[in-house]
């Protein structure tokens, strides 16, 4: 943190000014709708910053950084908080919601959409295939664009396409001094790199675009085994992954599906060992590749040509808000000792409480960096994982920290002590983000465009 950030002692924001100034809404402790006002997406964050600023649009931001700046306090963003476990509890800080910035626009002559910091994946993926554009969404349709966009973005389409970070074309965003700016390679090289995969560390974004992919139909699903194969059935998967053509993205994945009465009936309760992956050549030659995983006799197999809008029910994402606790690593590659001891660890006999544990198989574009390519470009591993619980108390989230614990051990010889900012839920140290280089330049961009350190982002730079 940039020391000046401290330097004076925090007081309450000047609400009275504060509210004169706004179209939208400021939410302060103890008033009616604070709790409201204040929850993340991720239920098992339970944040208290010392205000909440729910803009309308630009203007509004800027007024926001103007009271936190008068008041000495930090600044933190948030478009949905489904990555709010990283920030910790925000005391001492203005929260701004983006929730309301919810403007959509899709050009269909340069294929490019236009979207307001609020903007939730599921809003976009809809509103482009009424033009028969997909997006570069990630698994669950409430995931906000702006953040997931700024973290990188891994798609089901991420093999082919690369993150999601790479195909935006501007930003237009509110510095700390409050200054609207309209950002493209063009206006301002050195932001608009950093603005691509740098996460939320120089500006409040306000709006954001991105070139569309010209893809109506893609060949996705799921292949569910009993949990009890799952050693076998992963190892099977992770030789499969060794000779993949670009155009598939797929994952292995370890579920405990919770008895709830809103999940469908052939799977509440039920655990499985599972492969999920989307192909985008075709059905013929997708279900060539899949002969050797669906030759394992799966119990269930969704698998079909569809619309890019049905990947955002693939991978069976919670509908809404629910409390998650998440860990997650970056594999140079996958062994089958290290497959084996993570079965072993977290697997078919033992009672770990992780929901979901997936092994996502990267490389191709997504592990490639191309000329003018942004301050992440692309992800460094052959493989990443994320492992969630849901936990309903202090003792749950304990026993989901212990388990998680378990399986990052059993990968230990294969993490390459990196992180991917989109899948790292608690605070982790930027260098196991981004290259020293290019660290080293978001930084000296951080610096000329916030001095004094006003906004902190869910991974800080500082
Ligand atoms: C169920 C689930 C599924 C997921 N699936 C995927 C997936 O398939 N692929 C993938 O890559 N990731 C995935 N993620 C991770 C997700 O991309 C990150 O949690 C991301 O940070 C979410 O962005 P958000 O805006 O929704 O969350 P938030 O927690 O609101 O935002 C995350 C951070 O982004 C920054 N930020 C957000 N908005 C702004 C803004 N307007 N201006 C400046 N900074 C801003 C802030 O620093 C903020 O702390 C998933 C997460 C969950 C919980």
């Amino acid at each position: 943190m940039n020391p000046s950030a401290t330097a004076t002692a925090p007081t309450a924001v000047d609400a009275a000014s504060l509210r004169a100034a706004l179209d939208g809404d400021l939410h302060l402790p103890g008033e009616a709708g604070w709790d409201e006002a204040r929850a993340a997406w991720n239920l098992a964050v339970d944040q208290h910053p010392a205000a909440v600023v729910f803009p309308e649009h630009a203007a509004d931001v800027a007024a926001a950084l103007h009271a936190a700046t008068i008041a000495g306090l930090r600044v933190g963003v948030q478009g949905t908080g489904h990555n709010a476990s990283a920030f910790g509890d925000l005391g001492g800080a203005l929260l701004i919601k983006t929730e309301r910035m919810r403007e959509i626009s899709i050009d269909p002559r340069t294929r490019t959409a236009r979207v307001g910091a609020g903007v939730l994946w599921g809003e976009l993926v809809e509103a482009a295939a009424a033009h028969g554009l997909a997006a570069l969404a990630g698994t669950s349709h409430d995931v906000g664009v702006v953040g997931y966009t700024l973290g990188g973005g891994a798609s089901w389409l991420a093999r082919k396409h690369g993150l999601a970070s790479e195909r935006v074309s501007a930003v237009e965003l509110v510095t700390a001094g409050g200054r609207e700016r309209r950002v493209t390679a063009e206006s301002d090289p050195d932001m608009f790199w950093a603005l691509r995969g740098g996460g939320g560390n120089f500006g409040v974004v306000t709006a954001m675009e991105f070139g569309l992919l010209p893809v109506t139909e893609v060949y996705a699903g799921a292949l569910f085994f009993p949990l009890e194969r799952a050693g076998e059935v992963l190892e099977v998967w992770r030789r499969w992954t060794l000779d993949l053509p670009d155009e598939v993205t797929s994952l292995g994945r370890l579920v405990r599906i919770p008895p709830l009465p809103d999940i469908p009936e052939p799977l509440r309760g039920e655990s499985f060992a599972m492969v999920e992956a989307a192909c985008l050549l075709g059905a013929e030659r997708a279900e060539e590749l899949l002969a050797p995983l669906r030759g394992l006799g799966p119990v269930m197999d969704t698998f079909a040509a569809q619309p890019p809008a049905g990947l955002l029910a693939l991978h069976m994402d919670p509908p809404g808000p629910a409390p998650g606790v998440g860990d997650h690593q970056m594999l140079a590659d996958l062994d089958p000792g290290s497959l084996a001891a993570l079965v072993a660890a977290i697997g078919p006999g033992t009672d770990s409480p992780v929901v979901s544990y997936e092994i996502r198989h990267l490389g191709g574009a997504l592990g490639r960096r191309e000329e003018g390519s942004g301050a992440l470009g692309a992800l460094d591993g052959r493989y990443m994982t994320f492992g969630v619980g849901m936990p309903a108390s202090p003792e749950d989230a304990a026993a989901i920290v212990a388990s998680l614990a378990d399986a990052r051990a059993a990968l230990d010889v294969v993490d390459t002590g990196g992180n991917y900012a989109n899948f790292a839920e608690r605070p982790v140290e930027a260098e196991s983000i981004h290259r020293t280089r290019s660290l080293a330049r978001m930084r000296a961009i951080r610096e000329a465009v916030d001095p004094a350190g006003l906004l902190r982002a869910n991974h800080s730079i500082d």
